[in-house]
């Protein structure tokens, strides 16, 4: 019986820590319900040694007394594992105020430029503010660290001290043990050399939460951790609001229409209220006289800080403090263990991918482009536009625009800075120079600066910023001009549009919009890829899968562009993969997703982790790769294959409804691969060749199934 009962009682104070590990207390514990699940007092006969000795750690000395702590009788004990800790001699209530310990505060600077984490103190710092970090002094250090603990503090920043109170009734015997993190039930670390008989302590100490959250014991809610001038001013909030509500309410029921999160507060701070009354009220009772400030207190009982010096209160004036345990049951913190496998090359220590992605086969193609299954199908391949794309039509139209002309060179700067404020943001406007000088009949040059499209601003919307920008404007009167409507892409072209408004030059490459113009060579690759992917996507299909497939691989060097801006691919890299989502039970494992999850992984090890790339972000996810889909991908893996970079994508059938890449004439759709808003463009290529109408059928997917 008693054995038992001192193994549970080591369990509950477990947990944790000597401290010499590194103390982490981020928020404040304020106050833990936890049921005393002694029930008795089975263990008031047992000294602290002997309660450890039980469990075979070493104590004080044999005979020797131990160290007493304060009048409160707590002892300082020794245990291997643990280290020193404290534990009492005698019974004692919960709420009682242990010590209000003094603390030592560095700042910031101070702790960091001492480097004081490679010292033993560095194990002792208590989380300050503004990133300080306090030494406790009396029995602040010599507490050790438990989820379920027995003692909870309050850091008292403008008193520099650190109250220390019980939060359920000890028993003499027992350890007192305070959370070291108030938002970490378990801590981190293992104590180096410890670790099996860790792991057994760690272990019963998770039994043990499971039967207090079993239990519905769970009372410790991060919204009530918050220190007494939170109270205060919640409490004041509170008010505020209740005061608000009672002039709206129906019935002038003001908690009800509180938040929950709220009315738990306000709830918690008035049993606290409570509490402080009952306890100030006690002491000025049997402390008659020894306190000035005795009614004071009293009358002042709204204030959640009456703390009493702790030498200062006698152990039986406590007694009468009751309880105020908060007992609102909150969850336990989830651990969210089955995340997507990461998009970028590093590891991620969440997701362990059980099955690394393998290098697959490639691709049987011909640069001779000869023994194709369908040499007639060749060419057969249209390019996608996107609204970048679409807007290159407009070459020759004209822009109305608000300008006004300036020979003052004084005010030039002002109409400058007022012309680069109103327009800078407009994109339509981007390929236009601000200033545009104009020879006049007399021989001074005549300026002109650009202000805003006519179709944004009306005449005396534009004087009236003027005027708010700078008086001197006033005396300016912008008329409307028409300019180029965009960039000149050829030399010609620029010859023609500097005369109407100087704009610049950004050169396009000719883009062809079919694949007739290819090489064979070319032809023949991309022919090889579209067959893998369909089919990928009929194995797919026979195993019950979404049948939507991809295939991502390097091209062969003989079929790279010529242009400078390419960057060479990883040389050999190449993935495929297909839907997963009905075998893993998870929505966001799409073909085009789990392709880009396997080059990640791939790349993360030989020989691609050895290669040196030789541009920087050649080396990263899909750089100058070209992709292989049979559907159109929806518009979160458009933005990943974006994201990832990839070089080009071919697919062969639309989306019904909401793919990633086809607009529509009137504006409909998206075209993620080539829009002015996104960073990065890459091109889109939709298969128009043959595919036999048996695998189309097979292929086919619901309309709003998004792949
Ligand atoms: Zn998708």
């Amino acid at each position: 019986m008693t054995n038992d009962h001192t193994n549970s009682d080591i369990s509950s104070r477990s947990g944790t820590s000597t401290l010499t590990s590194i103390i982490n207390i981020s928020s404040r514990v304020n106050g833990v319900a936890a049921a005393d699940s002694n029930g008795g007092d089975g263990c008031s006969d047992l000294t602290p040694t002997e309660t450890v000795k039980e469990n075979g750690g070493p104590c004080t000395a044999t005979g020797e007394e131990p160290y007493r702590l304060n009048p409160l009788g707590l002892n300082l004990v020794s245990d291997a594992v643990r280290g020193r800790g404290v534990f009492s001699s005698r019974s004692i209530p919960a709420g009682t105020l242990l010590e209000e310990s003094p603390v030592l505060v560095l700042s910031k600077a101070e702790w960091d430029d001492g480097r004081m984490n490679e010292t033993v103190l560095g194990s002792y710092g208590f989380c300050w503010r503004e990133g300080g970090m306090a030494i406790g002094l009396g029995i602040a250090s010599m507490f050790n660290h438990s989820s379920s603990p027995s003692v909870n503090f309050i850091r008292n920043y403008d008193r520099g001290t650190i109250t220390f109170r019980t939060t359920r009734r000890v028993d003499a015997g027992q350890e007192l043990c305070i959370c070291y993190s108030a938002d970490e039930s378990k801590l981190w670390f293992t104590p180096a050399g410890r670790e099996a008989e860790w792991k057994r302590r760690v272990e019963e100490e998770d039994r043990e939460d499971e039967d207090r959250m079993i239990n519905g014991l769970w009372a410790l809610e991060p919204d009530e951790l918050v220190d007494a001038k939170e109270l205060d001013e919640a409490e004041k909030r509170r008010a505020e609001r209740a005061k608000r509500m009672a002039l709206r309410g129906p019935n002038g029921d003001v908690s009800i229409s509180l938040g929950s999160k709220e009315a738990r507060r306000a709830k918690w701070a008035e049993k606290e209220r409570l509490r402080q009354e009952e306890s100030s009220t006690g002491s000025s009772t049997s402390a008659r006289g020894s306190s000035p400030s005795g009614s004071a207190a009293s009358s002042s009982t709204r204030k959640s800080t009456p703390m009493i010096a702790p030498h200062a209160v006698r152990p039986s004036t406590l007694v009468a403090a009751t309880p105020i345990l908060p007992k609102y049951p909150s969850l336990p913190p989830r651990v969210i263990s089955d995340l997507p496998p990461p998009l970028h090359s590093t590891p991620s220590k969440r997701y362990e991918n059980p099955t690394p992605a393998v290098l697959c086969e490639d691709i049987n193609w011909r640069e001779d482009g000869e023994g194709s299954e369908q040499p007639t199908e060749w060419g057969l391949v249209r390019r996608i536009k996107g609204p970048a794309d679409q807007e290159e039509g407009d070459d020759d139209t004209l822009l109305d625009l608000w300008v006004v002309e300036i020979d003052d060179t004084k005010l030039m700067r002002h109409m400058l800075d007022f012309s680069k404020e109103l327009c800078g943001s407009d994109s339509k406007m981007r390929h236009l120079k601000r200033v545009a000088r104009r020879p006049n009949v007399n021989g001074i040059d005549r300026q002109m600066i650009v202000l805003s499209r006519v179709e944004v601003l009306d005449r005396s919307e534009l004087i009236d910023m003027m005027l708010e920008f700078h008086p001197a404007l006033s005396i300016f009167s912008p008329f409307i001009y028409s300019v180029p409507k965009s960039a000149a892409r050829s030399q010609e072209e620029l010859r023609q549009k500097s005369p109407i408004w100087p704009v610049v030059y950004t050169p396009a490459l000719s883009k062809p919009n079919d694949s007739s113009t290819w090489p064979d060579a070319r032809k023949s690759w991309v022919d090889a890829g579209i067959r893998r992917v369909l089919d990928l996507a009929l194995e797919a299909q026979q195993a019950g899968q979404v049948p939507v497939a991809c295939f991502v691989s390097s091209p062969p060097e003989s079929l790279w562009p010529s242009n400078d801006g390419f960057i060479p691919p990883t040389p050999g890299l190449r993935a495929c993969s297909h839907d997963t989502r009905n075998t893993e039970l998870h929505p966001l494992r799409h073909a085009a997703l789990n392709t880009i999850a396997s080059i990640a992984d791939l790349r993360t090890r030989p020989p691609f982790s050895e290669m040196q790339p030789t541009r920087n972000g050649a080396d990263y996810l899909l750089t100058s790769l070209s992709l292989f889909l049979t559907h159109e991908p929806c518009v979160m893996c458009s933005m990943a294959l974006l994201h990832s970079r990839v070089r080009e994508v071919f697919y062969v059938f639309p989306a019904k409804r909401g793919g990633g890449f086809e607009v529509t004439e009137d504006g409909g759709g998206f075209g993620v691969h080539a829009r002015k808003d996104l960073n990065h463009r890459f091109e889109v290529w939709r298969w128009e060749g043959h595919v036999d109408e048996r695998v189309r059928e097979l292929l086919d997917i619901d309309d709003d199934l998004e792949v």
